[in-house]
């Protein structure tokens, strides 16, 4: 059995911001369980540039961003062991790993970081009908086939799903040859980010077929084309809108799944809406010393506001180890009207911290405004000129305002036209 103060597993953005923040808070012995064989996580296949501006304020590439962490964390004495899969957490954090240099070991640690990341929805999540030939796959596939590995999975492409990931890869597919036939959209928006449509279809002349998706696929042994077809208000393909797209691959960025398996097995508790972990302002989850960040909690849009929050959890950790605990009482949030869910869904009514609550609207909204109330009390409006479901939102609560709500108090969030 391996003692550490602080294991985090996951060793993408969210799990080396959190480390280095609690090794800055005085945290002795930490380590970073990784599965991938290096650290930096999914930026590594991203090498298109667009992170960092929030952050560092300038625009750097995944990779870039990555190793700016990943340098800091070299510089520390953080035990990092890559390759190695973490496949439980047990009472008393007991973490149950392997990798082919240890075999199976054991880390008994007095806090934990959760910072799995998440993965892409697969084929089997939507019903589309037709064979299972080959050039149907997800966009992060693609990315990692053409950015990591150097094969190019096809040349004729159908983008299924306009989130980031699709967006990058209608323009990557293009900039490496390949004709995007089109990207096409369930939703009557798209998304993506609105810099991301601009530069990676506008600019690529590539279509956006809004209220659109692909009903069938055709082909035996390779994909040879997609029936489309339009949707109806609730999502439904109209009959007689069919039509025939030749192409040689689908691509799918039908969303993203926070890896929350072992969040699971350790009976934490799970928000029904992010799929990820109920946790406070410093991302505790409601298992004492576990705490959660990065895309495992929530899907971020920018990896800026994951080093952020994860810096959160980090020094969460840190004063969790050093028992420098809050009273135990708490307020609660929720989202109403328009606000599909909040995080953090607690706040310790004794916070030493002003709060940010990180939420997405439900629909597109132009120049409404955010209301936040405790029970009829007005406690701030934001008014917002264009708000839509892909860019995360965010308001802050004052400490002295959590403070002055009676414990078991809800703090709601709703948009007001
Ligand atoms: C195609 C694409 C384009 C993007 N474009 C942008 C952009 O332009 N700008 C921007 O700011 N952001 C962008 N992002 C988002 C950004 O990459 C993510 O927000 C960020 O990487 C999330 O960090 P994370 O650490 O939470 O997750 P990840 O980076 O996914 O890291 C999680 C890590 O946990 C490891 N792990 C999981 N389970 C286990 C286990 N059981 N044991 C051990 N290790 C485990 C994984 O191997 C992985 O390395 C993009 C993302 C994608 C996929």
């Amino acid at each position: 059995m391996l003692n550490y103060d602080l294991a985090v597993i996951g060793g993408g953005p969210a799990g080396m911001a959190a480390a280095l923040e609690a090794k800055e808070n005085g945290v002795q012995k930490i380590i970073i369980l990784e599965r991938a064989a290096g650290l930096g996580g999914i930026l590594e296949q991203c090498i298109h540039a667009g992170f960092g501006l929030h952050y560092f304020k300038e625009e750097l590439s995944g990779p870039e961003y990555a190793h700016r962490f990943i340098e800091l964390v070299e510089k520390t004495d953080i035990d990092v062991k890559v390759d190695t899969m973490v496949l439980n957490i047990e009472d008393g954090n007991i973490i149950t790993a392997t990798n082919n240099i240890d075999g199976l070991i054991q880390i008994k640690a007095k806090a934990i970081v959760l910072a799995m990341g998440c993965r892409e929805r697969p084929r089997g999540a939507i019903n589309i009908a037709g064979s299972r030939c080959s050039g149907i796959m997800t966009a992060g596939t693609a990315q990692k086939y053409v950015n990591i590995d150097g094969y190019m999975p096809g040349h004729k492409i159908v983008i299924l799903g306009s989130g980031d990931i699709g967006l990058i890869m209608a323009r990557r597919m293009s900039l490496e040859g390949a004709k995007v036939q089109m990207v096409c959209e369930l939703q009557p928006y798209s998304n993506g980010l609105t810099r991301n449509i601009v530069q990676c279809l506008d600019d690529m002349e590539i279509p956006l077929k809004l209220s659109c998706t692909v009903v069938a696929t055709h082909g035996k042994e390779r994909l040879e084309g997609v029936t489309i077809a339009d949707v109806d208000e609730r999502l439904r393909p109209i009959p007689g809108t069919e039509k025939y797209v030749e192409c040689d691959t689908l691509l799918l960025s039908i969303g993203l799944i926070p890896e929350n398996e072992l969040t699971r097995m350790a009976g934490i508790e799970l928000d029904g809406v992010t799929s990820g972990a109920v946790v406070d302002e410093y991302r505790q989850t409601s298992r004492e010393g576990i705490f959660a960040c990065g895309n495992v909690l929530q899907v971020h849009d920018l990896v800026d506001y994951v080093t952020i929050e994860s810096k959160l959890a980090g020094k969460g950790a840190a004063k969790y180890i050093k028992g420098d605990n809050f009273c135990g009482e708490h307020v609660f949030t929720k989202g109403t009207d328009g606000v599909r869910y909040i995080v953090p869904q607690k706040i310790n009514k004794d916070t030493d911290t002003d709060v940010n609550l990180y939420f997405r609207v439900g629909a597109v909204y132009k120049g409404a405004k955010l209301v936040v109330k405790s029970g009829e009390n007005v406690i701030l409006t934001k008014k917002r000129p264009r708000m839509c479901p892909s860019e995360m939102e965010t308001v802050t609560v004052k400490k002295d305002v959590i403070a002055s709500l009676p414990a078991g108090e809800t703090i709601t969030v709703s948009v007001e036209e």
